[in-house]
């Protein structure tokens, strides 16, 4: 299965010739994380079926063949490819909260990467390489429906915000195990074998007010 092209909004681009242009990373080093083998997909991107229009970096499968839903907290967050860290926003509208954006260079032709329930360690306006470290991850007060999981929103999109991207297209491999359903705790992965164990870490509280609550409620998104 592969899609050649994406279509949103009676929007399509050519996803080959997109995909071969670029110079781009994942938005985390999994060999920070400990004992990680593989990415899980916990909840892809969907945007005309769910409304999801990024990835949630939210789960993985160890080296000992057991599943871990949470990011650790201390987890890197890191430009996907150069570019401008040009917003740094509270609560969207959409649920995705404590967001910062990166606008990538020219010839990306109007790409931008988005970082959702983060606590940036970059301020807006500075330059940023690719694998630059921009951020860590934080349940924020954001309404994703995730309780307080921690993980990593992430988003792409093109046509200065107007068309989301795929994230498969910086590294498909996010995809080849797949959690269903993801709002439920005993999930399946069809791509495993039956029973695979299971565990829930990094779990944090929700903390409306804290300090870091309080920096992006005065955010206003400008877009
Ligand atoms: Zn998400």
């Amino acid at each position: 299965m592969h899609n050649v092209e994406h279509s949103h909004g009676g929007k399509e681009i050519a996803t080959k010739e997109w995909l071969a242009q670029f110079n781009m990373r994942l938005p985390i080093d999994s060999s920070e994380i400990p004992d990680f083998k593989h990415w899980v997909n916990f909840n892809g991107f969907s945007p005309q079926q769910t409304g999801h229009n990024g990835y949630d970096f939210a789960a993985y499968l160890t080296q000992k063949g057991e599943v871990v839903l949470g990011l650790p907290v201390e987890t890197n967050i890191r430009a996907v490819a150069d570019g401008i860290v040009y917003g740094i926003y509270g609560r969207d509208g959409w649920g995705y909260a404590n967001e910062l954006w990166i606008k990538h260079e020219k010839k990306y032709g109007g790409l931008t990467s988005g970082y959702c329930h983060i606590v940036p360690t970059i301020e807006e306006g500075k330059e940023v390489r690719k694998g630059d470290i921009i951020a860590t991850p934080w349940k924020d007060s954001g309404s994703e429906d995730k309780g307080p999981l921690v993980h990593l929103h992430f988003m792409m999109q093109t046509d200065w915000q107007t068309t989301p991207i795929d994230p498969r297209f910086i590294d498909k491999s996010i995809y080849a195990y797949n959690m269903i359903p993801p709002e439920n705790p005993r999930l399946t992965i069809p791509e495993l074998p039956t029973r695979t164990p299971f565990r829930v870490e990094h779990f944090k509280k929700v903390d409306v007010g804290t300090e870091n609550d309080k920096f992006f409620q005065s955010k206003k998104r400008i877009r």
